[in-house]
């Protein structure tokens, strides 16, 4: 395998300028290896960035399979997902021309962490992922299943053992490439179980990757086993639902990405939800039968944060557990059980289900399943998500430990860049914590790793004041123009128009100021509390919960009438307003970390007796534990919170 590539010594030009009696072999810019989340950004990303590119995959009508959940979204996924969108990827927009029920998150806390989320019809969502990814200029789309890579001597001036020029797919056939990126999910040596069964596939109906696995273990990857798992489907017809609590979508629907105002489908046509609960039935079928699951007795840790019910049972007993009746699709008779997953037999899963509130008649179509699967220790690969072992060979998604849709689509966005700019001889394209989630992401999985499958939360962003869904764009949208070329120019223009919209807006709601009795009188139905009458901005008064644009723009008409017009503007400039003051703090914490994250914190510092900065016993016991070299280093360890990074930076600098 690597030895005989190696000593083949492969090299693409030649075989196109040379021998014409060679068979023909073909060679792209960047090859992406696999069509799930990760893998069609990646491709999507790279020829955008202008490099011709291949997407090599098991099967083209899978492309754009959600494998499990019938929904993107939530909180901290739904942060991703804006900033995916904000590098003009694909998924928001995907979403927002795919959905069946449009619902925010988190709605009583603050917009920094509210969490856009949408059930989702996956046929739809197939068909549009399909339709723009075999319509993307620059990228070749072809079915084939990969077994092995072509590596060739690395680049004296880079660090790698070795460097991928291509890959061998599975009929012997080769395909030359600059970069190469790895987005094989669940199926490096996938084993799918139900009950005590047990068969190689990388989910139901597909094979599993076993020669490219071996491949990348003999090469010297460290690898883990994961596992997750997915509930049964039930047939819509058969569920009681004039019983079950009913979840209606958002009226208006807010879309995911930037560029659209609105979603494909009205409020009042959307699809609703509903909620039913477990009951001490099923915990009593789940622990009776604990000898016939070999899925629940496997030592590769699962979804913490996305638990089987086996798992919910046995970590809190005696506990009802929420059930969300989430519909697949507009036209789909399938009704997908949020918070059901089990691996039990078939038949015993059917007996579990009958026993829930309304789904007392329910028919199970498809039984749940779990699946176990290799995944790469992420500290092999750099923030550009190159590995540190062969040059030019990017991983992404699931296969470095992460589980969930949106956290595979922003790695794919990222590697798919960074592949292009590779082969382009450019820096590389990376994301700092302070910059955005996907930086948080990236960070936690090169620097930490993860020894169960990873999803974001929005308590992983250390400054997630200022990383929030509505100004994802403000963030990237510029970099990823100007550094990577993946942003397209019409978006580019928006993202400009809005934020010199922003910009004047918020300059203007500080230039409007009367005394607080004024407002009182003007604005009638906000709380503004007199007191002596103190002078007071429009952008203060817009700080007020009851107060919005349109509100203050009835007060005062001129100049502020015109920032009603755009409802995207008109929210923003009240988040902004919301924000001001915190931010302001906020972005000078950052900028002073994000100045001093090399500053070397001394060897001999004592953290469990030192008297004058102010830390935590927990965090002291953290830095003891962790003994971190820089600054840098000390803010990613888990649990010391920015304001103990604070603390302790300022302290070093007198010190020094
Ligand atoms: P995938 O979407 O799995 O795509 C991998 C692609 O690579 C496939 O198209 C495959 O055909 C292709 N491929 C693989 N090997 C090769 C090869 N050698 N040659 C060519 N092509 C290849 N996420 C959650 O957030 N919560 C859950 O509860 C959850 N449960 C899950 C349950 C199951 C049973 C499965 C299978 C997945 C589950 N997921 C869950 C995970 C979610 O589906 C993934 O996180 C997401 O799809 C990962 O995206 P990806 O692009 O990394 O991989």
């Amino acid at each position: 395998w690597v030895a005989a590539s190696l000593t083949k010594q492969h090299h693409p030009s030649s075989r196109f300028s040379g021998d014409s009696a060679a068979p023909w072999t073909p060679h792209f810019d960047v090859v992406v290896i696999g069509g799930g989340h990760a893998g069609t950004e990646a491709a999507a990303a790279a020829a955008r960035c202008g490099s011709r590119t291949l997407l090599l995959t098991h099967r083209v009508d899978t492309i754009g399979q959600m494998s499990c959940n019938p929904s993107f979204g939530g909180i901290g996924k739904g942060h991703l997902m804006r900033e995916v969108d904000a590098l003009d990827g694909l998924c928001s927009r995907i979403c927002d021309q795919s959905g069946v029920h449009y619902k925010v998150l988190n709605r009583r806390k603050g917009p920094a962490v509210w969490g856009l989320r949408a059930q989702i019809d996956r046929k739809l969502y197939k068909q549009n992922m399909q339709k723009e990814i075999l319509n993307t200029p620059l990228l070749t789309v072809q079915e084939g299943a990969v077994e092995d890579l072509i590596l060739t001597e690395p680049e004296p001036e880079h660090t790698g053992k070795y460097r991928v020029s291509g890959v061998v797919l599975v009929d012997g056939s080769t395909v030359y490439a600059e970069s190469v990126v790895l987005t094989t999910g669940t199926f490096l040596r996938g084993m799918i179980v139900i009950g005590l069964e047990m068969h190689p596939a990388g989910r139901l109906g597909d094979q599993p990757s076993i020669g490219l696995a071996q491949t990348l273990e003999k090469l010297g990857f460290v690898v883990g086993r994961l596992k997750t798992g997915t509930p049964p489907r039930i047939a819509k017809e058969s569920i009681n639902f004039s019983i079950l609590n009913k979840q209606t979508p958002d009226n208006p629907s807010i879309p995911f990405s930037f560029i659209n105002e609105t979603v494909w489908i009205k409020p009042e046509d959307q699809l609703p939800c509903h909620l039913t609960h477990t009951n001490p039935q099923v915990d009593e079928i789940v622990l009776e039968n604990l000898h016939l699951n070999c899925h629940v007795k496997e030592t590769a840790k699962g979804p913490r944060y996305c638990p089987s019910i086996e798992s919910k049972v046995l970590r809190f007993p005696n506990r009802l557990h929420q059930v969300w009746l989430e519909p697949e699709g507009m036209d789909s008779d399938l009704i997908y059980p949020q918070g059901l997953s089990v691996t039990l037999p078939a038949e015993l899963q059917e007996k579990m289900i009958t026993c829930i509130r309304g789904l007392e008649k329910a028919k199970m179509i498809q039984p749940g399943y779990g699946v176990q699967y290799d995944y790469l220790d992420p500290r092999q690969i750099t923030p550009s998500l190159e590995t540190h072992l062969v040059q030019r060979l990017f991983f992404a998604g699931q296969i470095n430990g992460t589980t969930g849709y949106e956290e595979a689509a922003a790695q794919g966005v990222i590697a798919g860049i960074n592949a292009s700019l590779r082969v382009r001889h450019k820096p590389p394209f990376v994301i700092s914590r302070t910059e955005g989630y996907i930086g948080v992401l990236i960070d936690d999985l090169t620097t930490l790793g993860t020894n169960e499958p990873y999803r974001m939360f929005t308590s992983r962003a250390e400054f997630r004041l200022s990383l929030r869904p509505d100004n994802a764009d403000s963030r990237l949208t510029f970099r990823g123009y100007k550094e990577a070329g993946c942003v397209s120019q019409q978006r580019y223009e928006r993202a400009t128009w809005m934020k010199s919209s922003l910009e004047e807006g918020i300059s203007v709601l500080k230039s409007i100021e009367f005394p607080s009795s004024k407002w009182k009188n003007l604005i009638p139905e906000a709380s503004i509390s007199i007191g002596k009458s103190l002078p007071l901005r429009a952008l203060d008064v817009l700080k007020y919960e009851e107060v919005d644009i349109e509100l203050l723009a009835k007060a005062v008409p001129e100049p502020l009438r015109k920032y009603t017009k755009c409802r995207e503007l008109a929210e923003r400039l009240k988040i902004e307003a919301t924000y001001e003051s915190v931010l302001f703090h906020q972005q000078q914490e950052i900028k002073e970390v994000q100045r001093d994250e090399a500053l070397q914190l001394p060897k001999d510092l004592d953290y469990l007796t030192l008297r004058d900065v102010s830390l935590s016993h927990e965090v002291r016991e953290k830095l003891h534990f962790s003994r971190p070299q820089t600054i840098g280093a000390a803010s990613r360890i888990p649990g010391v919170t920015p304001a103990a990074i604070i603390n302790l930076l300022r302290f070093v600098k007198t010190t020094q």
